[in-house]
């Protein structure tokens, strides 16, 4: 049987990079997938190629008033919610004097407080359905600063505390909530950088070579499915060996 044969999934940010490579391989193994991103265009575009088991809906993860709509439309169209991957994020680099208050909220707005409403408008869903999986995707800088980047370290590891707590409190109901720490990973946000600095990169990380969205597809798909049964509050890192 596939990984996620009968499963259904919410994908925050899956327009594009790491989140559509988790769409692709969530319903490769057989689950259902509602992607939703604030790219409206190239969302639905993606959702439309992956055929009748994906939808796609709008969402600004900062919005709480958007979040019903992604979860009903899991429930209506597919029957019901198993499965969060919190995926949506910004990055950014800014010198913390230059660095304005509206802006370093905007990085909490988006990569924690996001993560929090979908959790909770997520839970009475999967308690419906006698569990659920959600995945957290932090970064390195959830583990250690990234320097000049304080307000997206703030918020990364702002997410790894929401991850244990939350954690903690729904394993109660069958819910299970693990963080991801992926490292350079090929995608928008690193384009820039990887053009200019690829090998250089490359020869810091222990296997070599940056990381692509499919290699954390990989993981986020076991930490859906139900041979990660018995693991919850994990922090998870997916980088190569950079940590080590
Ligand atoms: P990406 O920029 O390709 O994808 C991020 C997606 O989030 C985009 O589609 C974007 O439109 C969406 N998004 C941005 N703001 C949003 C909002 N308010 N509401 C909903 N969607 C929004 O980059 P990616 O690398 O695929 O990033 C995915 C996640 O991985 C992010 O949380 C990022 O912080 C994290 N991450 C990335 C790397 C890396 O090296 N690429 C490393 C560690 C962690």
């Amino acid at each position: 049987m596939a990984a996620l044969e009968g499963k259904v999934a919410v994908i925050t940010g899956a327009a594009r990079g790491q989140g559509l490579a988790e769409a692709e391989r969530f319903i490769e193994e057989g689950a259902s997938v509602v992607l939703t991103d604030v790219l409206t265009d190239a969302g639905a575009a993606e959702a439309s190629r992956l055929g009748p088991r994906a939808r796609f809906v709008g969402l600004d993860v900062s919005v709480a008033g958007q979040w019903a709509a992604a979860v009903a439309l899991a429930e209506t169209e597919f029957g019901g919610l198993d499965i969060l991957v919190n995926n949506a994020g910004i990055y950014g680099q800014h010198p913390i004097e230059q660095l304005d208050e509206a802006t370093f909220r905007r990085y909490l707005d988006i990569n924690l407080v996001g993560p929090f409403l979908g959790i909770q408008a997520a839970t009475p869903a999967m308690k419906r359905r006698g569990g659920g999986s959600i995945v957290n995707i932090s970064s390195l800088a959830g583990l250690h600063a990234v320097p000049f980047a304080s307000a997206y370290t703030t918020s990364k590891f702002g997410l790894r505390g929401l991850t244990r707590a939350a954690a903690a409190e729904l394993g109660v109901h069958g819910i299970r909530v693990n963080a991801v720490f992926p490292g350079v990973i090929r995608t928008a946000i690193t384009d820039a950088v990887l053009d200019a600095r690829e090998t250089d990169i490359a020869a810091a990380i222990p296997l070599r070579r940056v990381g692509e969205p499919d290699d954390v597809a990989a993981l986020v798909l076991f930490l859906a499915s139900d041979e990660s049964r018995w693991i919850t509050g994990g922090e998870h890192t997916i980088d190569g060996g950079s940590m080590a």
